[in-house]
């Protein structure tokens, strides 16, 4: 069984919207149903989990990724009390040490897995960052916890090439932005179709700019798409992307609301294909596993599965039907999404063996 590193900011209940009476389905529900059904199931001893501690972030972290005009900004108006910052974000008092300490959290998940102390690590955190641009908070995120991570290992650990790989519902959308022409970080997304979903942004003919055309993949996956789709999807692009990229490490934005239960997104994964989705990455790469979003009940189940995947050790069984769910859902998603998908094939083809 591999070893897993595994980390959470413990003092992310600060970051709470009840605090400033804004509803958001960004609380801390989210992570305390992760850690108790981690708690009830015993899953850091069923998979060989060492726990980790957040590290110190020093502010030149940040300033690799962030603005300095947007981080005083953070602090500042989080020092200050906090309040709603629109987009759907909002600051409290205590958010900007809870925002460090997530940081911590990557930085320490990513320093266990190059320097050997684990193969694989999960860093469970919030709020998540994958829509956060350097001077931008955006849709519950505020730092991009990917992005700042990805800068930490090429300038304290010599990486050279590292990829980042989103299958939040969400396209990541602030990653792609932080590293658009940039051909040393390599930026992945598989997400639902943005046309009429936010963050907007994430569609195919968004390709990166010179010098990194080809670095930002994005595959808009339509609605009721699920385990079958992304299947093909790595099979076909994303892995043979990857292969060619020969990555140092794999980060995933691993968000949980691409789950066929989520009703904040429409896609179809089930435990299977959360499952499948981790282990072709963590069969190929070490990978560094984030969590983005997803706002349902089973979030623990789900993340209890990605260490399974992780540590290589299945145990939780499926219990979705796939015949029913693929016969339950609009005849018209699959061809959808072959067309899409050879549409990414088609204009990636001029700068991967596709
Ligand atoms: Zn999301």
């Amino acid at each position: 069984m591999n070893s897993i590193g595994v980390v959470y900011n413990n003092n992310h209940e600060l970051h709470d919207y009840i605090l400033k009476g804004f509803p958001s389905p960004e609380s801390p529900a989210r992570l305390k149903r992760i850690l108790q059904h981690f708690v009830d199931n015993r899953v850091l001893e069923n998979n060989n989990c060492k726990v980790l501690y957040p590290a110190n972030v020093s502010v030149e972290d940040i300033l690799r990724v962030h603005t300095a005009d947007y981080f005083s900004f953070v602090q500042s108006r989080s020092l200050s009390g906090g309040g709603w910052l629109g987009n759907d974000t909002y600051l409290c008092e205590g958010s900007f040490e809870v925002l460090l300490q997530a940081v911590g959290s990557v930085l320490e998940a990513g320093k266990a897995v190059v320097t050997g102390q684990c193969d694989h690590a999960f860093a469970l955190i919030r709020p998540p960052g994958h829509h956060a641009c350097a001077d931008k908070h955006s849709g519950f995120c505020i730092f991009n916890n990917a992005a700042v991570l990805a800068r930490h290992l090429q300038h304290v650990y010599s990486c050279q090439k590292i990829a980042i790989v989103n299958i939040d519902a969400h396209a990541s959308d602030g990653t792609q932005n932080i590293f658009y022409a940039d051909p040393s970080v390599l930026c992945i997304s598989v997400h639902q179709d943005p046309s009429d979903f936010y963050p907007f942004k994430g569609f195919i003919r968004e390709m990166g700019s010179m010098p990194a055309l080809g670095y930002t993949v994005n595959m808009e996956m339509p609605q009721e798409a699920g385990n079958p789709e992304y299947s093909i999807f790595f099979e076909e692009v994303g892995l043979k992307v990857l292969e060619q990229f020969c990555p140092d490490l794999v980060i995933l934005e691993c968000g949980f609301d691409s789950y066929y239960k989520e009703k904040l997104a429409k896609l179809n994964l089930t435990v299977d294909g959360y499952y499948d989705s981790v282990s072709r990455l963590r069969s190929r790469w070490h990978t560094i596993v984030l969590l983005e979003g997803g706002y349902h009940d089973d979030l623990g189940l789900l993340a209890d599965v990605v260490l399974q995947a992780l540590a290589d050790n299945r145990y939780t069984k499926d219990e979705v039907n796939q015949v029913n769910l693929l016969a339950s859902r609009q005849s018209s998603c699959r061809r959808i999404f072959d067309n899409k998908l050879n549409e990414l094939k088609k204009l990636m083809s001029s700068y991967w063996e596709i």
